[in-house]
């Protein structure tokens, strides 16, 4: 069974003129509705996490301050990342159901699980919000794991944007391989190729800063020659992935051209790997994402198709390859970054 993770309390946080906007999860969810997949899963409970909880990852100080801000009605925290009265009830829900989603995948009581919750994480920092993000969801749901006595979780990260707040926590830890691909150049401007990690986690960090227009054949090309056997290497006992669908050809916020196909792709290769190191333990919660017509409902429907092992469908096909410049420097680019980090693991 594949879970779900889905709460209205996910609503509460921000308004609907931010690009980071409830509405995102309204065309989820009715997007599952519509082609029939939320049926076949299994919706799991919600809980807001602990203060405790919260802070595996994150500073006491900082927790404190999401909820009086939130408490007072609101308030920046940058220019892109304001708390509003809801921001506090839906950050910690989204972090109890990221928790008890890993533990339920771990536990088999579910093969694999989805949470689509707001707001984001993994541009969370340990004393900060930063770029839509309150507390680190995924992050906190390895530190979960780990507390609980797992030894290796390998995090994935396909938001079109760097992950910087998890590459950040677990830069110098053993126990988390972090793998990004994101556009460069982009917020936040870190990830790249030579960011690997230091002391045991030397080497257990690992970039894959792309042009912009990178499109499906690029990402399938990084997973199959580097990812999936750095991945394997590692040898994770359960796989997290930050599951951001701004790589989408239509995204507003991002210039990459992702369609659909590509997340579903990337999430059975994820899938195949997870089955033949950790007895199929995935569990993916929603980074970014901002086209709300086709780009966020049709890559969160493909990825749920590929979850519940079900046949590819007809998907918006891209509808502006690159120019044959950019498509060759795209190609170039990855080689080298195929190549920097083959010869640095040897
Ligand atoms: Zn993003």
């Amino acid at each position: 069974m594949t879970g779900v993770g889905y709460d209205d309390i996910f609503l509460t946080h921000g308004i609907e003129e931010h690009p980071e906007r409830p509405e995102r999860l309204r065309v989820i969810m009715q997007q599952l509705e519509r082609s029939g997949l939320l049926d076949e899963m299994l919706r799991m409970p919600v809980r807001p996490a602990s203060p405790e909880e919260i802070g595996w990852v994150h500073d006491d100080d900082y927790i404190a301050e999401v909820r009086a801000i939130s408490a007072a009605g609101g308030g920046d925290f940058d220019l892109d990342t304001r708390a509003t009265e809801g921001t506090w009830e839906a950050a910690c829900s989204a972090v109890g159901v990221c928790i008890d989603a890993a533990r339920a995948v771990r536990d088999r009581d579910l093969d694999n699980a989805i949470c689509l919750v707001r707001p984001p994480g993994h541009h969370a920092l340990v004393h900060t919000a930063m770029g839509f993000c309150f507390f680190n969801n995924i992050a906190i749901a390895a530190e979960a794991l780990l507390l609980d006595g797992m030894e290796r979780v390998a995090i994935i990260d396909f938001d079109g944007h760097h992950g910087n707040g998890t590459q950040e926590h677990f830069y110098h830890r053993g126990d988390v391989l972090y793998v990004s691909l994101h556009q460069t150049p982009l917020f936040p401007g870190t990830g790249t190729v030579d960011e690997v990690g230091v002391d045991t986690g030397a080497g257990l960090t690992l970039n894959l800063p792309l042009p912009r227009y990178a499109q499906d054949i690029h990402y399938l090309r990084a997973f199959d020659e580097l990812i999936l056997p750095v991945v394997a290497a590692y040898e994770p006992q359960m796989i997290l992935v930050s599951a951001g669908f701004d790589p989408h050809f239509r995204d507003t916020l991002v210039q990459l051209s992702l369609t659909a196909r590509g997340f579903f792709l990337m999430t059975v290769g994820l899938l195949t790997a997870a089955r033949e190191l950790c007895d199929g333990r995935l569990m993916m919660a929603l980074e970014g994402g901002y086209d709300l017509q086709v780009g966020l409902p049709e890559s969160v429907d493909a990825t749920v198709r590929a979850l519940l092992r079900k046949p590819e469908v007809e998907w918006t096909p891209l509808d502006r390859p690159p120019h044959p410049e950019q498509a060759a420097l795209i190609d170039e680019t990855l080689d080298a970054i195929i190549r920097t980090h083959q010869e640095r693991l040897g």
